[in-house]
């Protein structure tokens, strides 16, 4: 018997589905990509798995879409073409797949041509997709070269979104139900390799979910399919007290609860993309997160609950923030103001992030969470236009919001001075504590964000 057919034999019953999901690098080259499966094989509950693109081809795939000069844009199609040829060079059997992924690179080329004659949100879409699809092509190769029955499925069959190209919203709704006809029939059969990041609107017209949207494309099909777990294998064994890679004595967080890790994600942490966890939360569906380069390293378990959650939690970090002061005298005992200013931003769709106020002016940050795939910035100039003709406004660019994440923190004594104790060398330029019991956050010049994170975590994690 070979291990197709023992797979499939050893399957347990369905509902004990877990959903895996591996990231960029998880995929990256070759012998990324057999770690990866290794980690598959190695848990026959896992019956579906979500893949990013390779490590780099979606910035590469990025530019393309923003239309380059045929020089450039010739480097970009190499670079995609040395990356994804360097798995298929590797295979026992290239030619089966060879033939398929040409097509793709021909795609992307012929899609690159059109960006650079005139782009838009749709094409940066389309192209962008090619990413995950070749990503998924490889790995169901690698899988099958293992005697591994894998089926490669187009997540775009069933992750219905609206038409928000670039950062479009899921209709949990019509996916639970496509899920239901389309996928879970077919988990009997075969394991199922299929694309993270990307959708399609009711037109059939390819979507994308925001930059990092794999784990939230996981985290929906965890829902949809009743899994019992997702797991998130990435560069890293775990949630750590703040980014490992900007203080090197950050902690691992072996168990967390979902607002704290949602309250991460949300201001920055990258190791899980900001909607991951809501439908995780929905279905109470515990969330791993581990590296597949050292799976057996083990993680963190993201869930309801946690022993003895402590004040402080993690910091989290959010790189290129602006901050809108807007000031007007007419504010002063008026009424209105403020339901105007609203209005104004949701007309162009902008969700206000931190807020502050005085008498006569209103400071505010732009929600740039789970940003577009085409990198666009929010502050266009018609909505600039707009709130001018309502106040006087000011545009500082090139800020960091630092949010401390921890539990009753606006309930504690002495939390101002344990943190604003160790920044005075610092200017504080706005700071939000008080409408969540779960974050504290405040803005610093951009070029001096890693040193008060650093500081910080050293004041607030490294003591005993
Ligand atoms: P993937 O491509 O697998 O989705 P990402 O690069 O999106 O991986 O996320 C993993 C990265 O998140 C890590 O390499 C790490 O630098 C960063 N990161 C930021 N904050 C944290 C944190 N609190 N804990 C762990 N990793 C973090
Ligand atoms: N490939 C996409 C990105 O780089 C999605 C993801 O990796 O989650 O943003
Ligand atoms: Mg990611």
């Amino acid at each position: 018997m070979n291990q197709a057919t023992s797979r499939i034999a050893d399957q347990p019953p369905l509902n004990n589905t877990v959903i895996a999901k591996f990231g960029g690098t998880s995929v990256a080259d070759f012998d990324a990509m057999n770690r990866s499966a290794d980690v598959v094989l190695s848990n026959p509950d896992v019956r579906v798995v979500v893949l990013s693109a390779s490590a780099g081809v979606t910035n590469l795939l990025v530019e393309l879409a923003e239309g380059r000069e045929t020089e450039r844009r010739d480097f970009l199609l190499s670079e995609i073409r040395r990356i994804q040829t360097a798995i298929i060079d590797r295979l026992e059997q290239p030619d089966v797949i060879r033939e398929e992924i040409e097509r793709m690179l021909e795609n992307i080329s012929t899609l690159s041509e059109a960006a650079s004659l005139a782009t838009s949100t749709a094409l940066t879409d389309e192209l962008v997709s090619h990413g995950e699809i070749i990503s998924t092509l490889l790995f169901v190769e690698i899988l099958r070269q293992r005697h591994v029955s894998a089926e490669w499925f187009d997540v775009r069959k069933i992750m219905r979104t609206n038409d928000r190209f670039g950062r479009a919203e899921p209709d949990t709704q019509i996916l639970l139900e496509l899920a239901e006809q389309q996928l879970l029939p077919r988990l009997q059969e075969a394991l199922i390799i299929t694309q993270g990041f990307i959708g399609a609107e009711p037109k059939g017209r390819t979507t994308t979910l925001g930059r990092g949207g794999s784990d939230y494309t996981a985290a929906l099909l965890g829902e949809a399919l009743h899994a019992s777990r997702v797991d998130i294998w990435t560069d890293v064994p775990g949630i750590y007290t703040t980014d490992p890679r900007l203080v090197p004595g950050a902690k691992r967080i072996d168990r967390i609860a979902f607002e704290e890790a949602a309250e991460m994600a949300t201001f920055g942490a990258k190791v899980l993309h900001p909607a991951t966890l809501l439908p995780a939360v929905r279905r109470g569906i515990p969330v791993f997160v581990g590296s597949s380069k050292d799976p057996s390293a083990g993680g963190t378990l993201v869930c309801d609950t946690t022993e003895n959650p402590p004040l402080f939690r993690a910091l989290a970090l959010r790189r290129k923030q602006t901050l809108l002061t807007l000031h007007s005298l007419s504010m002063l005992h008026s009424q209105g103001f403020l339901a105007e200013l609203f209005n104004i931003l949701a007309r162009h769709n902008i969700s206000v992030d931190l807020i502050t106020t005085s008498e006569v002016s209103v400071a505010l940050t732009l929600d740039t969470t789970g940003s577009t795939s085409s990198g666009d910035s929010l502050l266009t100039t018609s909505l600039l236009t707009e709130l001018s003709s309502l106040c006087r406004v000011e545009v500082e660019e090139n800020l960091a919001l630092i949010a401390i994440i921890g539990n009753k923190l606006s309930q504690a004594c002495g939390v101002g001075k344990e943190v604003f104790g160790v920044l005075d060398p610092f200017n504080i330029r706005m700071i939000c504590y008080g409408a969540s019991s779960y974050n504290l956050c405040f803005l610093v010049p951009g070029d001096d964000a890693n040193q008060v994170v650093q500081k910080l975590h050293h004041n607030l994690f490294e003591q005993d």
